[in-house]
């Protein structure tokens, strides 16, 4: 009934049914696919949909997906706006405009509805579609019974508070959870796999962070990364947890522009 059609590094999960559902657009395996009358987006980081454009071109299906990862996906000037912030909060060095035009998707030739929660009625299927934040900003998961798709729960993330309750929704999910990356699990099981790291991770930072931009956390955390596009997000993540550590008292954030980090205790 559901089959994984990803070509690639990440899977895209294919519902089985008349009309074709297909869950992320990674590159997928043509010759697997049969029809495809909509296209769920769990969020939009380049690995999920290189194939987007080419399947909506050949499929013309629906596009469901949340609305800020829409945004991002289609909207090259916001998407850049979006990473000079993010630079220009880090204190870091990185040409928004270039990256942004190297990792949006060109206009779609589909339908496309932005939905950030709610019920949609897809002919055979009828998916709850669930706020799942915290990998990325509108990072969304789609259930249907028993089934949740959840996309990419793992680092880097964007947002800790909205992974916390990413992970509270998990939990209490008796689902199994069909991830973007390597195989189902039950959803709890995944939800305490990702608390997990999440604990690990907020150690690494903890030992990292520095008196002064985020730009010197981030190094710390990832050493230093040349390639662009890893370096935002790794930018992202470093805002995340400051922001975490300001609400927990660790840490104190001044600056209008470049956030001037310092230790509390
Ligand atoms: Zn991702």
């Amino acid at each position: 009934m559901i089959a994984n059609v990803g070509a690639g590094k990440a899977n895209a999960w294919y519902l089985e049914v008349a009309s074709g559902v297909l869950i992320d657009a990674p590159s997928v395996s043509l010759e697997r696919l049969g029809n495809v009358s909509y296209v769920l987006l769990t969020h939009s980081h380049v690995g999920h949909v290189e194939s987007l454009a080419a399947l909506a071109q050949r499929y013309r299906p629906i596009v469901i997906g949340n609305p800020i990862e829409l945004a991002f996906l289609q909207d090259v000037e916001r998407l850049a706006k979006y990473i000079r912030t993010v630079a220009k909060r880090a204190g870091a060095d990185l040409d928004a405009v270039a990256l942004a035009k190297e990792i949006h998707v060109p206009p779609l030739n589909a339908r496309v509805y932005r939905m950030g929660s709610g019920n949609a009625d897809l002919l055979e299927a009828d998916v709850e579609v669930l706020p799942c934040g915290g990998h990325s900003w509108g990072s969304t998961c789609y259930r249907l019974g028993g089934v949740v798709f959840v996309g990419d729960l793992g680092r880097p993330w964007v947002s800790i508070r909205s992974l916390t309750s990413t992970l509270a929704l998990l939990r209490g999910l008796d689902a199994v959870a069909y991830p973007g990356h390597g195989e189902p699990v039950e959803a709890r099981e995944l939800a305490l796999r990702v608390q997990g790291e999440l604990r690990n991770t907020a150690r690494k930072y903890l030992e990292c962070i520095a008196n002064g931009p985020p730009v010197e956390t981030a190094d710390c955390v990832f050493g230093r990364t040349a390639e662009p596009y890893a370096y935002f997000r790794a930018l992202e993540e470093t805002l995340a947890f400051i922001g975490l550590f300001v609400e927990e008292g660790v840490v104190k954030v001044s600056g209008s522009g470049t956030w001037k980090v310092s230790r509390v205790r």
